[in-house]
């Protein structure tokens, strides 16, 4: 079990995070704005984080914190 933070101030909303979740917790929250454009939200509906931080590991702008 995991749970996700998104700084989303430095997240640019490139999604990669996205596609690299096998558990489909990420999603692009499009009723939010940033300066870089739509950032990514944690926790889609009925989704469990398993906490396996691929998700930071693969974010260029280091946008996400995993918690076990
Ligand atoms: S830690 Fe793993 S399961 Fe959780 S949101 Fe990130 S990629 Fe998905
Ligand atoms: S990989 Fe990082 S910058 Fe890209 S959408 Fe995910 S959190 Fe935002």
């Amino acid at each position: 079990m995991g749970r996700v933070v998104v700084n989303t101030e430095r997240c640019k909303g490139c999604s990669y995070c996205v596609l690299s979740c096998a558990k489909n917790v990420l999603y692009i929250d499009f009723n939010r704005r940033n300066s870089g454009g739509y950032p990514v939200a944690a926790s889609a509906p009925g989704k469990q984080c398993s906490g396996c931080a691929l998700c930071a590991e693969v974010c260029p702008d280091v946008a996400l914190a995993v918690f076990r």
